[in-house]
């Protein structure tokens, strides 16, 4: 197979897994020159995640991708039966109350009661709309986001290894199986055990692995001998469910010896025979099995000189509570506009370094989020007493709100200058007079200003940034103004009536001060279409 590198490129992404994709994305989006590098010939279709939260669902609805995520919802219902509480009326729904048809999730494999949610809470509510389409499986996932890829023109080469870089100061000198190539930059979207990573020097503390667990659909002889849901014993635990033949195993007393060897059905017998306690026979496998363990661990640095990383080749830990995808599309939306400005040339001072600096806590609150999980799991007797402490707690109203929040991602917010409760939070829904929504105008990426004053008087100042700022005025109510980073992060808001007044220019001041913060120095040029 012929494959043709790019040579001179502004970024070079290393992996085609969702990370690697969507950072590709919103960098072709601000501009930039990119290609993706991938060691697979074609994807490799292993079961990982199977739903996204909020930030990730809002992210695709931003560039237009929602219609897509939720016709993949659909059919994912329909294939594997009413198993999903999911909002927007999918064919199993019939007859489910409001709350009930709401994404929950679970904690430690504690289903969160979707009836004792109080789903009145502000953050939960302000971000309501994409709930519909929370339930995507990351295979499906990762094809909506190659066709993305690939409309927005970006090269994926398949069958190509990364195997040496050296960064030069001015470009990385990157080795593939495919022959050299030299690019602006290189990141790593490289999964867990990332070659960059290692190649650049970065360290990865953290806590080793104690358990092994698998996940898998297969052919059950006798599945009357599982239990339906989530069963502990002191070996482990195992869910068989909710659609027949999933199987998830947890064993606590090894971590795998080999993570890179396929699962075989003889493995994956024995393991759910362990801790099942059963004789349980398995008769073939559907599909790739997956194999994880929870190792938790984040690189001491997300960049080295020109080198940086994303996703999984940034933080791994256990997939209790289906965090690591969002994590790191969470990294690509915040890396990508950051990057393709610093490559466009009009990053403001020190931008780069905000992507380090504001991810870095998401992803130490993930690793520790699913530690939390594996005390509660452990199969020994404090465990099962902190098992009983917590499963109080999550039956009750407070309780369960708080998990659902944190799980949905509502409640994620970067420390930004700015006393607007807005600022720092993921853009509410916000709709429009016109029956838009404001995310429908984020489709070609870059920031988003919500002017609802009645002279358009932030509008015209933002005029000066009209490359970058698409500005999309309203009818006037509160927040009077709101300024979307390309990442959906509020930089700036503002409820102040004297924003209404072309005259008084103290709210136009404050826009003027944070476009700078992020936008770098006024410099008009045409407004950018929407792509895709
Ligand atoms: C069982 C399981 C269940 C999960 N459930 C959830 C969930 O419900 N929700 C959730 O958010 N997350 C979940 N996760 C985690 C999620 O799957 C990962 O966090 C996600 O895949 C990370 O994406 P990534 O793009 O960073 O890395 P990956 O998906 O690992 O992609 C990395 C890519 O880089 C390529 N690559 C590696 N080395 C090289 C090289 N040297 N040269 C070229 N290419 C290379 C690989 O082939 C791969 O395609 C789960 C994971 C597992 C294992």
């Amino acid at each position: 197979m012929t494959v043709n590198l790019k040579q001179d490129v502004d970024v070079t992404v290393v992996g085609a897994g969702p990370v690697g994709l969507v950072l590709a994305a919103e960098l072709a989006l601000s501009g930039a020159t990119v290609q993706v590098i991938e060691r697979l010939a074609e994807p490799s279709g292993a079961m990982k995640a199977g739903s996204i939260n909020v930030p990730t669902a809002e992210a695709l609805d931003r560039r237009g991708l929602l219609p897509a995520s939720e016709k993949v919802q659909r059919e994912l219902l329909e294939r594997v039966g009413a198993v999903a509480r999911v909002a927007g009326g999918g064919p199993n729904d019939a007859g489910r109350g409001a709350s009930e048809s709401r994404f929950t999730g679970h904690f430690a494999g504690m289903i969160l009661d979707a009836d004792l949610v109080d789903w009145s809470d502000a953050d939960l509510a302000a971000h309501a709309s994409v709930d519909g389409a929370r339930v995507v499986p990351q295979r499906e996932l990762e094809e909506l986001l190659a066709d993305h890829v690939a409309r927005l023109g970006v090269p994926v080469c398949r069958g190509v290894e990364v195997t040496t870089l050296e960064d030069t100061g001015d470009g990385v000198l990157v080795g593939t199986t495919a022959g050299a190539v030299r690019t602006g930059w290189l990141v790593g979207c490289d999964g867990g055990r990332s070659t960059v990573r290692r190649l650049a020097g970065i360290e990865f503390p953290g806590t080793d692995p104690e358990l092994t667990g698998h996940l898998a659909v297969a052919d059950i002889a006798d599945p009357e001998k599982l239990a339906s849901g989530w069963a502990w014993s002191t070996r482990g635990a195992y869910r068989h469910g909710p659609q027949p033949g999933r199987v998830v195993t947890v064993e606590f007393d090894r971590a795998p010896a080999d993570r890179s060897a396929p699962v075989t059905l003889d493995e994956l017998q024995t393991s759910l025979r362990r801790v099942s306690g059963t004789d349980v026979t398995l008769t073939a496998l559907r599909g790739a099995a997956t194999r994880w363990s929870d190792n938790a661990r984040q690189a001491a640095a997300y960049r080295s000189g020109r080198v940086l990383l994303a996703g999984d080749a940034a933080h791994v830990h256990s997939p209790f509570g289906g965090q690591g995808l969002n994590l790191g599309v969470g990294d690509a939306m915040n890396l990508g506009w950051k990057l393709g400005a610093v490559v466009g040339g009009w990053a403001p001072e020190g931008l780069l370094d905000t992507y380090d600096a504001e991810r870095r806590p998401v992803g130490a609150w993930v690793l520790d989020w699913t530690r939390a999980q594996i005390a509660v799991l452990r199969g020994d007797p404090r465990s099962a007493a902190l098992r009983e402490v917590v499963g109080d707690l999550l039956s009750t109203r407070d309780g369960t709100t708080y998990a659902v929040k944190k799980i949905a991602g509502v409640t994620q917010r970067i420390d930004l200058p700015g006393d607007h409760p807005l600022v720092g939070r993921y853009a509410p829904d916000l709709r429009l007079t016109d029956g838009s929504r404001l995310a429908d105008h984020g489709h070609g990426g870059g920031f988003l200003l919500l002017d609802r004053t009645p002279v358009g008087a932030l509008a015209r100042a933002a005029a000066a940034w009209a490359g970058r700022v698409r500005s999309v005025t309203d009818a006037h109510a509160t927040p009077t103004g709101v300024l979307v980073r390309p990442d959906g992060v509020v930089a700036w808001a503002t409820d102040a009536t004297d924003a209404t007044d072309a005259t008084d220019g103290s709210a136009v001041t404050g826009l003027e001060a944070t476009l700078r913060r992020w936008a770098g120095a006024p410099s008009p040029a045409p407004e950018r279409e929407p792509v895709g």
